[in-house]
C-alpha cells in the first residue's frame, strides 16, 4: 500500500491549528497540501471552546501585544475575509475594553506596563479612582490606586465561533480535516518524515505542525523533544445579577479574579497559586471555589454583586509553558520540519489569528514575514533566557 504524501500535516484542528491551515492556503506563495488531524469534531474539550474568549492588549510583552493587535484587525473584517460562497461567519467580536485595576502595591507595574503599552500605540488610559468611580458607578473604588482601561480593540468574542469561520474557510480552500489522533511520530535525524494515525494510517509529510494544546507535549515527546508544558485546570462561573451593571468591561482585580458581561449576565474566574496548580486532566468543577474564593471578591468589588446566582460552571485546561507563560513558536533546533504552537498559558486563543499566520509564514519562507516572533521560538527555553510576561491573568 502506498503511504499517504501531505505537505503540510497540522496536529490539531481547533484555534491555533485551523487558522494555520487557514492562513497556509490562503496564501498564493504557498502551492502545497495541508491536512489537518483533529481528534475530536466535537471539540468539546479543547480549550478554544472552553475558554474565556477575551481579548486584550494590555500585556507587558511586546510580542503578546503585537499578535493581539493583530487579533483585533482580523476580528473586526472577520466575516467579510472568512465568507464562504456568501456566508458571512460571525464570531460575535465586542470590543467592551479590559480594565485592570491596581491598589498601591500593584501601581510599580501597572505604570511600567503603561508605558510599554503607550509605546506600541495600545489604545489605553489610566484612571484616578475619582475617574473610576464617575465612570463606573457600580464600582468599589475605595482601596484601589488607578486604573488601566482600554479604549479599543480588547473585549470578547465567540471562540467557538471562530475557530468554526477559519475550519470552514480553509477547507474551502483546499485543506482536508479528518477525525482522528496522531499517535506516533516518525523521525530520521533532523527531520520528521511522517506520522502515524490511531486507526494505524501511516502518513508522510514535508512539515508537521505541533497545534495540538494540552496534547502538544505528548506529540513533542514522540519526537523526542521535552516540551515544558503541562496541562493546567481552570474554571469559568456564569452568573446573573438583578441589578443592572451598566457598560461593563472585562474586569481585572487586583486579587486575580476577573468577570465580564457573557449574554444576559456575567462570566468570572481567578487562577490559583502557583504553589497550588498541579497539573490537571480532569474537567470537574471546583464549586467551592466560586462560594469561598470568587463571590466575596467580586461582591467586594461591586456590592449589587452581593445578590448573584451562579447558574452554570465548566473548566477547561491551560497549556501552560512552565518557564515563563508565554507561546513557543517555531522549530526546535534538532528538527527542521517540526513546528511547535505552544503553551499558549491561557491567552492563545486571542493569539490564534497572529499565530496561524505565522506558522503559514515559517511554512512557506523559512522566516517571520510580517510580525518577527523569533523571540518566542526554542531559543529563549534552550538557553534560559526566559520572557516573564508580568500581566497573566
Ligand atoms: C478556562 C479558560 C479560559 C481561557 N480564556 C482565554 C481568554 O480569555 N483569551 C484567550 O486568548 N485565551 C484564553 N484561554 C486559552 C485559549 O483557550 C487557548 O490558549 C487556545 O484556545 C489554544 O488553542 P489551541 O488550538 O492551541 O489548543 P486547543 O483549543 O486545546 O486545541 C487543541 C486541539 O488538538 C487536538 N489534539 C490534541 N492532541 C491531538 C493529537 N495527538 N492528534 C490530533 N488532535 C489532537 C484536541 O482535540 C484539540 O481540539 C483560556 C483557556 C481556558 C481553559
Amino acid at each position: 500500500m502506498q503511504t499517504k504524501h501531505y505537505d503540510v500535516i497540522i496536529a490539531g484542528g481547533a484555534a491555533a491549528g485551523s487558522a494555520s491551515a487557514y492562513f497556509l492556503t490562503a496564501n498564493p506563495d504557498f502551492k502545497g497540501s495541508v491536512l489537518v488531524v483533529e481528534k475530536d469534531f466535537s471539540y468539546q474539550y479543547c480549550a478554544t471552546a472552553l475558554s474565556a474568549a477575551s481579548i486584550r492588549h494590555q500585556f507587558s510583552t511586546p510580542e503578546n501585544i503585537a499578535m493581539s493587535q493583530f487579533g483585533t484587525q482580523f476580528l473586526r473584517r472577520f466575516g467579510s475575509v472568512l465568507a464562504v460562497d456568501g456566508q458571512q461567519p460571525d464570531a460575535a467580536f465586542h470590543e467592551g475594553g479590559y480594565l485592570f485595576l491596581a491598589s498601591a502595591a500593584g501601581m510599580e507595574v501597572l505604570l511600567e506596563n503603561h508605558r510599554t503599552q503607550k509605546a506600541l500605540d495600545v489604545d489605553v488610559a489610566l484612571l484616578t479612582p475619582g475617574q473610576l468611580a464617575t465612570r463606573f458607578p457600580w464600582l468599589n473604588t475605595s482601596d484601589l490606586a488607578a486604573g488601566s482601561l482600554g479604549l479599543s480593540g480588547e473585549g470578547w468574542l465567540d471562540a467557538y465561533g471562530m475557530m468554526q469561520g477559519f475550519r470552514k474557510k480553509a477547507i474551502a480552500q483546499g485543506a482536508r480535516y479528518i477525525e482522528d489522533e496522531v499517535v506516533d511520530v516518525q523521525r530520521q535525524g533532523r527531520r520528521i518524515t511522517g506520522v502515524t494515525l490511531n486507526d494505524g494510517t501511516a502518513l508522510q509529510c514535508g512539515t508537521l505542525i505541533n497545534t495540538a494544546g494540552t496534547g502538544g507535549p505528548r506529540l513533542a515527546r514522540q519526537a523526542g523533544i521535552a516540551l515544558p508544558v503541562e496541562s493546567r485546570k481552570r474554571c469559568v462561573f456564569y452568573f446573573q445579577c438583578p441589578t443592572v451593571i451598566a457598560g461593563c468591561p472585562m474586569v481585572i482585580d487586583p486579587s486575580g479574579a476577573y468577570f465580564r458581561p457573557e449574554g444576559q449576565g456575567f462570566i468570572c474566574g481567578i487562577s490559583p497559586a502557583e504553589s497550588n496548580d498541579p497539573e490537571c486532566f480532569d474537567f470537574d468543577v471546583e464549586h467551592e471555589l466560586f462560594d469561598e474564593t470568587l463571590w466575596p471578591l467580586l461582591a467586594a468589588r461591586v456590592p449589587a454583586f452581593e445578590a448573584i446566582r451562579c447558574t452554570r460552571s465548566w473548566a477547561g485546561h491551560y497549556d501552560m509553558n512552565t518557564l515563563d507563560h508565554n507561546v513557543i513558536i517555531g522549530a526546535h533546533p534538532d528538527i527542521e520540519n517540526l513546528l511547535f504552537a505552544n503553551g499558549f498559558s491561557g491567552h492563545g486563543m486571542q493569539q490564534s489569528p497572529a499565530v496561524g499566520r505565522a506558522l503559514s509564514e515559517l511554512v512557506t519562507y523559512g522566516k517571520f514575514q510580517t510580525l518577527d516572533l523569533s523571540r518566542m521560538g526554542w531559543a529563549r527555553i534552550l538557553n534560559n533566557n526566559l520572557i516573564i510576561e508580568k500581566n497573566i491573568v
